[in-house]
């Protein structure tokens, strides 16, 4: 399926990596410096975190919601996380696409794949990866947000999202945000120039 209008060839960018790699930081800061690129907020049956707002970093949304949204195809993928849900709303990607704007999505392997699946032609795959395991698992443990057993089944996760990274079509390392948000900024405009020239 193609979305592009006649003059805009809009972008998916699929953002992956282990739960603590910081995707979401470096995704914020490729749109500090690349403001017109839309960020997808998804729903979530997970309880918000103490910092976390409602509309911006997810939709909390009970199980029973989450059903009828899949019920009611406004679900454009999800997946189960640590006994939790996560979907990508259709309704605000369907948007974006229609008016040849760019979004990205900070999701699952399984998730980001998905979408590859849907939309070929207009999603990049990108997965995040930490400098080395073990830094990994001290981000998660420092972040104190999750009890010592959500952290063990997050690693454990993650362990199984790496192995998959090599089916992404770029894979970028996250030793420092700035740095990370400048190869994703570089694989960005690499990809809009590619659009544009076919
Ligand atoms: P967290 O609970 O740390 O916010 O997110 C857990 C995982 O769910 C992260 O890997 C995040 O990228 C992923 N996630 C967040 N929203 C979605 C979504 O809409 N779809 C999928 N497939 N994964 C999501």
């Amino acid at each position: 399926m193609s979305m592009a209008n006649e003059h805009n060839f809009p972008i998916i960018l699929a953002v992956s990596g282990p739960s603590g790699v910081g995707k979401g930081t470096c995704i914020a800061a490729l749109r500090k410096m690349c403001p017109a690129i839309k960020l997808s907020v998804s729903a979530t049956t997970r309880k918000p975190r103490p910092n976390e707002i409602e509309g911006i970093h997810y939709y909390f949304i009970s199980e029973q919601q989450f059903n009828d949204y899949l019920k009611n195809d406004e679900i454009i993928e999800y997946d189960t996380f640590c006994g939790n849900y996560y979907g990508t709303p259709r309704q605000a990607v369907a948007k974006c696409l229609e008016e040849g704007k760019d979004i990205a999505l900070d999701i699952t392997v399984k998730g980001s794949l998905n979408v590859k699946r849907f939309f070929p032609n207009e999603t990049v795959t990108i997965f995040i990866m930490p400098p080395n395991f073990n830094e990994l698992k001290q981000r998660l443990i420092g972040r104190g947000t999750e009890t010592f057993e959500v952290v063990k089944e997050r690693l454990a996760r993650a362990d199984r999202e790496l192995e998959q990274s090599k089916e992404f079509d770029y894979i970028v390392v996250n030793n420092e945000v700035g740095q990370c948000a400048t190869e994703l900024l570089q694989i960005y405009q690499t990809e809009k120039a590619k659009r544009l020239i076919k």
